[in-house]
């Protein structure tokens, strides 16, 4: 399918227009004017059984599986060029200019949160992560020095609102002492002694609970791991601007591949702790069993919203890693490489460090 290709020219100049996250504006790359973005409304979300009902390609039964291929031409170069099966916005692997195309999924972006974090920033904010991680390898570190490495993605969130009623079952126990007659040692001899045990009464209960919820986040992405998008949070959504390419300019940009209902079912899983945790204490006592629950979703909304992140992922040592800044907070994660010479290295000079402290207690003595 061929796209026809979006950009954001300069008033000035003609050339492309791209989001600094430093000025919060628009600015072109070429003759440096910039152009500012007006703030939007307030992002409103949308009834969530209305989605689906009113989407028939949400239900899996309908869903065709159908690859589309994006094939879009640059503005400037002339170049054609496919873009990855979600994406909507890229650079021209050419001329490095942006190439935003139309969204396409059944559900199109309501909202997102702007990049707050320059790729500077975040380079730094990494290289400092990095630098306290001790036993990093040198070639990563080195790594670190080549800077541009990191790219800027606006990730597909669900976010959903719900206000849960759960009735439940459970136990409550309550801690009680009892004074015991036991046989114990005393200096060496058995005796007869009164001791304090412990034991816990259990009662039956049950009852209901209400929890609401307010955007519960679910990343929507499969371009990076799914705990890489739940460690970056937390996702502020305050702030959050009404869809607008103006943002998207120069950037990456993805729709949602993970489907809203099976968001929903994600976001089952961060609410059910909360909620658990909500009747261990609406049962009380000093401990307490939860037998069953059942709970009830109402008035599910939902927003489909893009987050900032930066990512960098480089192969070391045949294996790829993956990191991930949040473009918001500057929030780091990712895995460690650790280098086993130095870690070897570290054991064996603590180990000569302790032998040599030992020796030296050895001669004063
Ligand atoms: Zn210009
Ligand atoms: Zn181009």
């Amino acid at each position: 399918m061929r796209f026809t290709a979006k950009n954001i020219p300069c008033n000035s100049c003609g050339a492309s227009m791209v989001y600094s996250p430093k000025e919060a504006k628009l600015v072109c790359d070429f003759c440096y004017s910039t152009v500012d973005i007006p703030l939007g409304r307030a992002v409103i979300s949308e009834d969530y059984h209305n989605a689906i009902h009113s989407h028939p390609m949400l239900d899996e039964e309908n869903y065709s599986g159908e690859v589309i291929q994006k094939e879009v031409t640059c503005k400037k170069c002339n170049a054609s060029f496919n873009l990855h099966q979600k994406s909507f916005a890229d650079i021209c692997p050419y001329c490095q200019t942006p190439v935003m195309i139309d969204c396409i999924q059944d559900i199109t972006p309501h909202g997102l949160l702007p990049f707050l974090i320059t790729q500077k920033e975040a380079q730094k904010k990494f290289k400092i992560w990095v630098g306290s991680r001790w036993f990093a390898p040198n070639a990563f570190k080195e790594y670190l020095n080549e800077s541009k490495k990191l790219i800027g993605y606006y990730f597909p969130y669900w976010s959903y609102d719900t206000r849960t009623i759960t009735r439940y079952e459970g136990e409550r126990g309550d801690r009680y002492y009892v004074t015991v007659s036991k046989v114990v040692m005393v200096n060496g001899k058995e005796e007869r002694r009164d001791v304090q045990e412990s034991r816990v009464d259990w009662s039956y209960r049950s009852g209901m609970v209400e929890v609401s919820f307010d955007d519960v986040t679910i990343g929507a992405s499969n371009t990076i791991e799914r705990s890489r998008l739940d460690e970056i949070e937390p996702w502020s959504c305050e702030g959050i601007q009404p869809f607008n390419l103006n943002y998207i300019s120069g950037f990456k940009a993805e729709e949602y591949d993970v489907e809203i209902k099976d968001g929903f079912s994600l976001a089952k899983d961060k609410m059910k702790p909360i909620i658990e945790s909500r009747i261990r204490r609406d049962i009380g006592g000093d401990e307490q069993r939860i037998d069953n629950m059942q709970i009830q979703y109402n008035n599910i909304t939902y927003k489909n919203l893009l987050f900032p992140v930066w990512i960098a992922s480089f192969k070391w040592n045949k294996k790829e890693y993956e990191y991930a800044v949040n473009g918001r907070t500057g929030k780091v994660v990712g895995d460690r490489p650790y280098s086993y010479i130095k870690i070897a290295f570290a054991i064996i000079s603590a180990l000569a460090i302790a032998g040599a402290i030992y020796y030296y207690n050895g001669l004063q003595s």
